[in-house]
């Protein structure tokens, strides 16, 4: 009977995401001239929702530039897209839960059959007592004498086509830091709040236009509404529903709080994602608490689904 109710509400879940993202520009292709966010994984960390976990493309002009987050099944979406590991041009980490970072030892095992010749930055957290640093964590996958993959060691002595540099940016304090900003792209990040683990928000520039990741944390760093300021489009992880507490409200935001960070920040697009059984089926719940702030275009993100930025008038 319970499994019953699980498959009806993943059913009705499926059905109404999809109706509300035709409110949205979702379409089926990224590869077209202009910047888009394509979604790799719209779920968590579970195994019954049917998605895969935490990833997203920023593409510009038929390229794949930035890799947000890889966590498991992202893989498989990131070869369902037809992006290129050659064409990456930096992945950006939010933090190391699994569910965001268990794909990297798949790209880059896959990398090896790819014609990559340049070097691929990786920007990440530090770390702390319950969480190493981006750097130490690439380490201790890839290191050619102690890390779990060390047979993968030369991504990073310099003796493969090209080098994984892994970088940590600041997790301490509320200020925002410049991880990169050239002729592609400026690279912004925020600490945010995600109960005991470092955890970034991400601001990408690029092209004159703005996609801002939250990725997880639960609002009281209030960084976030500064960094998304006027972005084109927030993608917002929507883990918990409203009247969440304890644990899972030191770790996420709840409906309430993404409308009002979406609203103070203006942004001109919101995308649901990192969307779990205790969010799937309660869609409309949820969008009518953030609805009591944020009264802009939104959207709950599936796999695949691809949001070309548009400028639009306010
Ligand atoms: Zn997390």
């Amino acid at each position: 009977m319970r499994r019953r109710i699980i498959q009806t509400s993943v059913v009705l879940a499926y059905l109404t995401s999809s109706l509300l993202a035709m409110a949205g520009e979702s379409t089926g292709s990224c590869r077209e001239a202009g910047v888009a966010l394509q979604v790799l994984g719209s779920g968590g960390p579970e195994i019954t929702d049917q998605r895969a976990s935490s990833g997203y493309l920023v593409w510009r002009d038929g390229h794949a530039r930035v890799l947000i987050d890889l966590g498991p099944g992202s893989m498989l979406r990131f070869e369902q897209s037809g992006a290129r590991v050659e064409d990456l041009q930096v992945i950006l980490l939010t933090h190391l839960h699994v569910d965001h970072s268990a794909d990297l030892p798949a790209l880059i095992k896959a990398s090896f059959f790819t014609e990559r010749n340049v070097d691929l930055p990786i920007y990440g957290p530090t770390g702390n007592e319950v969480m190493p640093g981006t750097h130490a964590f690439v380490d201790s996958l890839f290191n050619n004498t102690n890390g779990a993959f060390r047979y993968l060691g030369s991504f990073l002595t310099g003796d493969e086509s090209y080098r994984l540099l892994a970088h940590d940016i600041p997790t301490q304090g509320k200020s925002p830091h410049t991880a990169l900003d050239d002729a592609r792209f400026r690279l912004t990040a925020v600490p945010v709040h995600h109960g005991p683990i470092p955890a970034l928000a991400w601001r990408i520039d690029i092209a004159g236009r703005s996609v801002v990741f939250s990725g997880d944390m639960n609002g009281d760093n209030h960084t976030l509404e500064t960094l998304a300021a006027g972005a084109d489009l927030l993608v917002a992880h929507h883990a918990v529903p409203e009247g969440a507490q304890g644990v899972e409200r030191n770790l996420h935001m709840p409906p309430t709080v993404i409308g009002r960070i979406a609203a103070t920040a203006k942004v001109k697009q919101l995308v649901l994602s990192h969307r779990m059984n205790r969010t799937l089926g309660r869609e409309k719940e949820s969008m009518q608490f953030i609805r009591n702030h944020y009264t802009g275009p939104l959207v709950f993100a599936d796999d695949g689904q691809c949001y070309p930025l548009v400028k639009r008038a306010r």
